[in-house]
């Protein structure tokens, strides 16, 4: 494979990155993941735009504009121009002796980014999901790399043989450890609101607006837990998963405990703007 370092495009094996990188000491980084289908990203210009509001919000001075190009790049190089597949791309605050506040005036920010062809797709009946506390920090709209409260509670479910948690606060069924949270409530798609909550998703917004153009009901409403049980669907929605239907959380089953018409729909109507068709 080949990866992306400042600038460079470099076997893995040479690929390196300084053991000072604050991204590495600090998670002082910002990262995306972009889609792709023969060449064509899913909605990029909102990838680089969320970007570049996180590398605002961190007050690191860099540019997202690399991305696109950097991602076309990479797959030419490694063979997935033809492929469906996935882009990381990530931008530190650069490499400097450690010390939290910020390293001096012209250290160069850190940009780094590979591909791979995206995962094959979950089993089509649906997953479970686990209820785990929200313990992240108060601006979960910033999609930095410093992720732990996710990957621990990706790896309690992955543990009870789960596809997902499902993140609490004070009641509310808040996000996926890696995928915003739909649920449909008497009738009503329903989804939190974009907000510090929340990251503010590609595929959220994508499935929103596919929703409303085919006259579904929506509303960027948050749910309690117990609102979210009763639903007569619940699914995540990410640049990795499209919609994927929660059938379970908790042990009890979720409307007649199968992937629901809605998540259905909004999906194929996602994959229709992907695949161009
Ligand atoms: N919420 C969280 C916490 C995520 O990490 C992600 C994706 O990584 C999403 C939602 C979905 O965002 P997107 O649709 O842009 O992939």
């Amino acid at each position: 494979m080949i990866f992306y370092v400042n600038g460079e495009y470099v076997p893995r094996e040479k690929a390196a990155i300084s053991p000072e990188d604050r991204g590495f000491l600090f998670g002082d980084a910002i990262y995306e993941v972009a889609r792709f289908f023969h060449g064509r990203a899913f909605h990029m210009d909102e990838h680089v735009a969320r970007m570049q509001e996180g590398l605002g919000a961190l007050r690191i001075e860099a540019d997202a504009s690399f991305f696109p190009a950097v991602a076309r790049g990479l797959l030419s190089r490694n063979g997935l121009d033809d492929a469906d597949a996935i882009v990381y791309a990530q931008v530190s605050r650069g490499a400097a002796p450690r010390t939290h506040a910020f390293p001096p005036v012209g250290t160069r920010p850190t940009v780094f980014a590979f591909t791979r062809a995206s995962d094959p797709p979950p089993p089509p009946a649906g997953g479970r999901a686990i209820l785990v506390p929200d313990e992240r920090w108060g601006r979960c709209d910033i999609k930095t790399v410093m992720l732990l409260p996710n990957v621990l509670a990706a790896q309690r479910a992955r543990e009870s043989g789960a596809l997902d948690a499902i993140l609490v606060r004070d009641g509310i069924a808040i996000e996926g450890t890696r995928s915003n949270l739909f649920a449909v409530i008497d009738g009503v798609i329903r989804t939190a609101p974009n907000g510090p909550r929340i990251l503010p998703g590609v595929t959220r917004g994508a499935t929103i607006a596919a929703a409303r153009s085919l006259g579904l009901a929506v509303e960027e409403r948050a749910f309690p837990v117990e609102q979210m049980l009763a639903a007569s669907e619940v699914f995540f929605a990410s640049t990795t998963l499209w919609t994927y239907s929660v059938v379970e959380v908790d042990g009890r089953m979720i409307g007649d405990g199968r992937p629901g018409p809605v998540a259905a729909r909004l999906k194929e109507s996602l994959l229709q703007q992907f695949r161009g068709s």
